[in-house]
This record gives C-alpha cells, structure tokens and sequence, in this order.
C-alpha cells in the first residue's frame, strides 16, 4: 500500500514508513492511502475472538504493509500491554439502553490521544530504521497541557528519538504541570516558558523553519521531528478502536453482523471522526457519523451549510482540548469526496480569506454519513449531571459533548439504532468542572477536586491520576520564549 499527499493527483509513491517519518506531504498536503481496503467477513469473525493488541496488529497490517505483521504485533502488544492499560484497552460500556461509551482513556495520561501516542513512537523508530536513518529525531512540541503528557509518555525511552516538551508556565492546569514536571524516561525534556500557548507554539514553529539551526542539528546527528496529530501514524492506530467497538457489539448480541450502528464522537480537529469514516468505507456498518462540537462550533455549521469560516469569536470552554478553529484533518474527507483539486482550492482559500464553501452535490454527499450538532457550556454541564443521575454514568466534559449530541439526534429522530459514543478523557482528567457540573458549586482546590469526586460519585480515581503530589518534581525550569532554542542546545547535551 502507497500513499499520497491530499492535494495532488500524482500517483501514490510514498510508503507508510515514509509518511510516518515526514507527517506531513511536501505540497502541505496530508497523507492518505492510495485506496481504503475493505475487511472481509471471515477476518471480522476472527477479529471477534482476539484481543485488542491482535486486533490492531490485524487491522494496521492492511495500511502499513511495509511493517510484517510480527513487527505490528510487537509494537501493538507494547503499547497496549496490561500495565499500560489495566483492564485492557478501548472497552465498550453501555450506559443505557441503545446507547455505549467506548472508553478511549483507560491509558498512562487518563485522554484518548494515548490510543494513538503509545503506538505511533513505536512505528516511527521503525520507520527510521526502514528508511536508513542514521540520526537522532528530536520531537518539540508545544503544549496546552494533554498533547504535551501523553506525547512524554508515548515516546519515553523509545530508541533512535529524544523529546522536548515546552508549555506556558502559567498557562496549564496544576494537575497538568504535575504530570509533566515529574515526567520519567532517559531521553525527555520538559520546560515551561514565560509566555502563552501561542508563544510556545510560534517558538517551536520558527525552531522547525530556521535553516541554521537544522543545520546545526545535522552535524550533531539529530532532525527535527514532529508529534503532530495530522501524521498518519497517530490516524492509523484509532481506526481499530472503531472496529474493536463492532466486534464487542456482536459479541453482546446487540448488533447482528451486517446490522447498522451509530457512531458520535466529540471533536475539534476531525481526526478521531475521520478515523470512524475509514472503518466505515472498510466495511464496518456504521450508519450515522454524529460529529459533536462544543461552543467552537464550526463543523457543526460547516456540516449544515457547506461554508466552513473561521472568521468567528473564538471560546475558552469547560472541554479546551475541542477549542479549536482549524479542523486540519477535515482535509482528508474532502479529498477522498470532492477531489485532490477542489481541496487544494478549499485550503488555499482557508489560508486566503479563512473561509471556503464546498458545493451543494460535496455536502449533500458529505450529509450521507456526516451529521453536526453541538453543545454549549450549559448543556454540557447539563449532560453531565443527567447521565450521572439518570444512568450512574460518569463522564468528563469532552465526553458530555458527545453524549448530548447522541441524544439530541435520538430525540430528534426517534431513530432506536444503537449508538456508541467516543469517551476521550476520563473524568478526573477535568474533575474541577466535572463536580461543578452536578455540584453547582467549584472545589476549593484542583488535586482536591479528584478526591472530593471520588468520595461523592464512588468511582476511582485512575492510576496515572493518584498520588500526583507526592510524585518526585524532575523538572522546574522556567525560561523567556527567546530561550527556547537554547534550551534545545542544553537538551542536546
Ligand atoms: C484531543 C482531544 C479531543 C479532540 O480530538 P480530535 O482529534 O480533535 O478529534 C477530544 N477530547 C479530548 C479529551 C482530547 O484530548
């Protein structure tokens, strides 16, 4: 299987550990596969009897076929072992009748993006040893708090890559800044910086794009690197989660094979839906995708009307990890639907006037798999507090937006197809809005949050969440954004 850049008609001629190892296509384009392969019955009936692990060595040897399915396996069994994941990962829990949550957090920082970030470093060390790489991959990420942890956690102690990990000193949760100051691994950095988020983000940009710098790199035996969510190798991994999903639906008896079921999931970019979309065109009867935005809601406008404008005010909510305003992988749907050239034109415009409008045959194909809906702060908390008490089913603020999408769209409808929702963070991930949601009024302090959640929901507060205060602190350095690349330079040493 090859790949290809979404803006360009060339034939496809990169291979999977090519594109795992450059992210992004040269003409700025995203990667994609040359064609989506399908799942046979008989592969379904046997996914049915394995273990997850399994289950993605299975699913990714279809899209990485330059990796033999020994090396996936290995990589698969690591990343999703038993310590990393206790109980196993990706479970499917219902909630009530007609309605599941795939638990995506059961892993080392309690949010979904460890499905993705506790495989992909694997493939990439693999990727520089297929490739001939005889350098070092230096990642930088710039960090808001969740991307940053579960980054450090995925590529801890993975050969052939070091890690350095900026984030605004202020601008974090103290749960977050605890997690990554006392960060483990021999080859991680973590350092937080006198500035925004954008600070950090425009530091790490300018380090990627100054010539100099990498040259300087070069002669150290390092490249730069990225951890980015629109690398395919982080896409690939979240595909099996949705298939996982089906199978354990046969398994209850709540689906019979070939028997639809809805899927919702709460997003900003659009990679964890669009990962949902390749399951579905590989044969999983998936029959509605419910893409689920908070107030930041411009998919859901985008969905209804086919214009997506990123002209518009800008909101902090209670589920930061969806504040987003550039659904960057939305660029691999419109390829697959509307072409290579059309979607060149639609980004250029983004990047032009930051609007484009798709034309009414694109949304209209669009709106056979796709539906939008969104919740505000008030019916988030709302959700939350509802399932809470009317199912005894707790989830976080990201989840809650998916879980109010779900309904409204039952409501709306009076479609009884089972639906499974995506659960991205575990509750105690966002535990001060969570009480909140159902308390009405705000814990004193954020680590007291976790107990006090604790003792009024009797649930546990997962393993990478206890006993955060009285971890050893490893790494306190505050620096000036112009520091930032000296900072690289210590690292190196
Ligand atoms: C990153 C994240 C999301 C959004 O994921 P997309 O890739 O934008 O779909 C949702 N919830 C949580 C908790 C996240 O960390």
């Amino acid at each position: 299987m090859l790949y290809k850049s979404t803006r360009s008609d060339a034939p496809a001629r990169y291979t999977a550990a090519e594109v795992i190892k450059m992210g992004q296509a040269p003409d700025g384009g995203l990667f994609l596969p040359e064609t989506i392969p399908t799942l046979s019955p008989k592969l379904v009936e046997q996914l049915r009897r394995d273990p997850y692990p399994v289950r993605a060595a299975k699913i990714l040897s279809l899209f990485l076929t330059d990796y033999t399915y020994e090396e996936l396996l290995e990589d698969a069994s690591a990343a999703y072992s038993e310590a990393s994941f206790p109980g196993g990962a990706a479970p499917l829990v219902p909630v009530k009748e007609g309605l599941y949550s795939l638990e995506l957090w059961h892993g080392p920082t309690a949010a979904f993006k460890d499905m993705a970030l506790q495989l992909m470093p694997r493939l990439l060390s693999r990727a520089l040893k297929k490739t001939g790489e005889s350098n070092t991959a230096l990642i930088l990420v710039a960090t808001s708090g969740d991307t940053g942890k579960a980054a450090l956690e995925g590529y801890r102690d993975v050969e052939g890559i070091k890690i350095l990990v900026f984030y605004p000193s202020d601008g974090v949760s103290r749960v977050q800044k605890l997690q990554m100051s006392t960060q483990e691994g021999s080859n991680v950095g973590v350092c937080a910086i006198r500035g925004n988020f954008d600070d950090a983000q425009s530091g790490v940009k300018a380090m990627f794009g100054d010539a100099a710098m990498k040259e300087e790199l070069t002669k150290r035996g390092f490249f730069f690197s990225s951890a980015n969510s629109i690398n395919w190798g982080r896409l690939a991994p979240q595909i099996v989660y949705y298939v996982s999903a089906y199978c354990d639906l046969l398994d209850r008896g709540v689906c019979k094979p070939g028997e639809p079921f809805h899927v919702t999931v709460p997003t900003g970019n659009f990679g964890n839906i669009f990962a949902a979309y390749i399951a579905k065109q590989m044969g999983i009867p998936i029959g509605r995708l419910i893409c689920a935005s908070n107030q930041n809601n411009i998919l859901t406008d985008f969905l209804r009307t086919g214009v997506y404008d990123r002209n518009r005010p800008f909101h902090l909510t209670m589920s930061p990890s969806m504040d987003i305003l550039i659904s960057s992988n939305l660029e691999r749907l419109l390829s697959l639907i509307a072409g290579p050239e059309k979607t060149s034109v639609y980004m250029q415009a983004l990047r032009d006037k930051g609007v484009y409008t798709v034309e009414p045959e694109i949304r209209d194909q669009i709106g056979r798999s796709f539906l939008g809906y969104y919740a505000d702060e008030a019916t988030t908390a709302r959700t939350i507090k509802a399932l809470y008490e009317g199912a005894h089913y707790l989830c976080d603020t990201h989840s809650a937006v998916g879980f109010s999408a779900a309904l409204d769209y039952q409501k709306e409808t009076g479609d009884h197809t089972p639906i499974i929702v995506a659960s991205t963070a575990s509750p105690y991930k966002f535990a001060t809005d969570v009480y909140t949601s159902f308390t009405g009024t705000a814990p004193s302090d954020e680590l007291g949050a976790l107990d006090a959640l604790a003792a009024r929901t009797e649930t546990a507060i997962p393993y990478p969440l206890q006993g955060l205060a009285d971890r050893t602190i490893r790494f306190t350095e505050i620096i000036e954004v112009d520091a930032m690349p000296e900072a690289v330079r210590r690292f190196l040493q």
